[in-house]
């Protein structure tokens, strides 16, 4: 064992570093490191931290691993620093609706303590079992209910970070106003580890909906789509919580066997629309849900709609939207993550189709995401794993002349790198580049991610 490893072990004691077999029997994906520190509180990230940073040794910050750019990878010179066993949730502040939390909380336990309370935290994404909440914040998490109640960075009041040097930076702050000088937490959320590591967070907490009002609308064109959000955002009163969208390819994979789901609607329409309102007064917004999606049928906006009627009905819309799985029927496959404006969401995806067939006739395209967010995720199968550049060069090749994103919800770890200046000026990579070296001199935090 290295001379650092011994000083890593004596500040954590037994169990705080594992190498050999302890480290071989780890699932980790995209390579392995030299050894996972395991501190248990926030004094021990700081000597961790200290000690690495003297020897010029990198690190690697580990969440649930449910990360989708490989902003995780490490290699047998790296250490990685997981969070697992700072996973308390510390206080619930039920006047102040805050949850005090370690960072290797995972985000399912979060939801279901503010359940326990008759309140919500309403971050939620399919990883939600394994991905923590530490994680969360590194990539600042979206998922699908980001047009009511934002991404992490807006559930987040208070942040506790260790920098580089084993600063530790405690702003436990419970209050939604304060204005005091820079935010210095916006900096950490997003970042991908690479500028400091999260130990403890102050969640901000919602109240619970009672009410959960789902649909599936359909719709012919574009312009309907985007009708239809708008008319309910507007008179739903603050209550739409998600507005999912699937275009015909994607929604017929996923109501068709071998899919278990069964279509609400029939497979004839362009687009389809999975529409779900969170409320606190169970039959007067079933009546208001009701209403405006009828008055938006009688006049022709919606093509077709079918309202679930009970529990069972909403969680199997919710499933069909969620079986991204089915994409495999189509292995192999390239799976992305990027935002268009919405006015010009249409344009990208048509031309996008266009250029597929074009250089890949026959190929199979899934398009669905997060409307509302201006996010699509989008799969395309073209038959040959070999042509995953050509496939990336085309599927960003239209963001940046629309304002798009080669990110939504992602973040660029190592596998978006050099697409990053397709979305960010050289001006701002610079500016990131300089608070890389600010926060993180000696370049020992997550190296080599983000930037080229
Ligand atoms: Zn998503």
């Amino acid at each position: 064992m290295s001379a650092l490893l011994s000083q890593l072990e004596a500040i954590l004691g037994d169990g705080g570093v594992l190498v050999g077999d302890a480290l071989a029997e780890r699932l980790i994906p995209h390579g392995h490191p030299l050894a996972i520190v395991r501190p248990r509180t926030t004094d021990e990230v700081s000597e961790v931290l200290k000690a690495c940073s003297e020897t010029g040794q990198p690190v690697i910050p580990y969440g649930g691993l449910t990360g989708l750019v490989e902003a995780t990878a490490s290699n047998a010179t790296e250490v990685a620093i997981s969070l697992e066993r700072m996973n308390q949730i510390e206080e619930i502040d039920t006047a102040s609706r805050t949850m005090t939390v370690q960072a290797g909380v995972a985000l399912q336990l979060v939801q279901e303590a503010a359940d326990a309370e008759d309140m919500m935290f309403p971050l939620d994404i399919g990883a939600r079992g394994s991905a923590t909440i530490g994680g969360n914040v590194a990539t600042n998490a979206g998922g699908n209910r980001v047009i009511r109640y934002g991404m992490m960075r807006d559930q987040i009041l208070g942040m506790e970070v260790v920098l580089a040097d084993g600063t530790i930076l405690s702003s436990l702050n419970k209050i939604i106003k304060n204005n005091t000088g820079y935010d210095l937490k916006q900096l950490f959320i997003g970042s991908e580890g690479t500028l400091g590591i999260v130990t403890r967070l102050v969640l901000r907490l919602r109240p619970k909906p009672v009410s959960q009002q789902m649909a599936f609308l359909a719709a012919n064109s574009f312009d309907e789509v985007t009708d239809i959000l708008n008319r309910l955002d507007a008179r739903l009163g603050g209550s739409l919580s998600a507005f999912e969208v699937l275009w015909q390819d994607y929604y017929r994979l996923v109501t068709t066997p071998p899919a278990a789901g069964k279509p609400p609607l029939s497979h004839d329409y362009a687009y389809y629309i999975l529409v779900e309102a969170l409320g606190g007064d169970d039959s007067r917004d079933a009546d208001r849900f009701l209403q405006v999606l009828s008055d938006a049928m009688e006049e022709g906006v919606v093509a077709d709609g079918a309202i679930a009627q009970s529990q069972a009905e909403r969680d199997a819309m919710w499933a069909i939207r969620d079986d991204v799985g089915q994409v495999g029927q189509h292995r192999p496959v390239f799976a992305f993550d990027i935002s268009v404006p919405l006015s010009k969401m249409d344009s990208y995806v048509i031309e996008l189709r266009q250029q597929l067939d074009t250089s890949w006739p026959g190929n199979h395209l899934s398009v669905f995401g997060h409307l509302g967010d201006g996010n699509l995720h989008i799969v395309v199968g073209v038959g040959d794993k070999l042509a995953k550049p050509a496939v990336e060069a085309v599927v960003y090749a239209g963001l940046p002349e629309r304002g798009g994103s080669v990110s939504a919800e992602h973040g660029i770890g190592v596998q978006k790198k050099q697409y990053l200046g397709m979305s960010r000026s050289a001006d701002e990579i610079l500016v990131m580049q300089a608070l890389k070296k600010t926060l993180d001199p000696n370049d020992i935090l997550n190296p080599g991610k983000i930037f080229a």
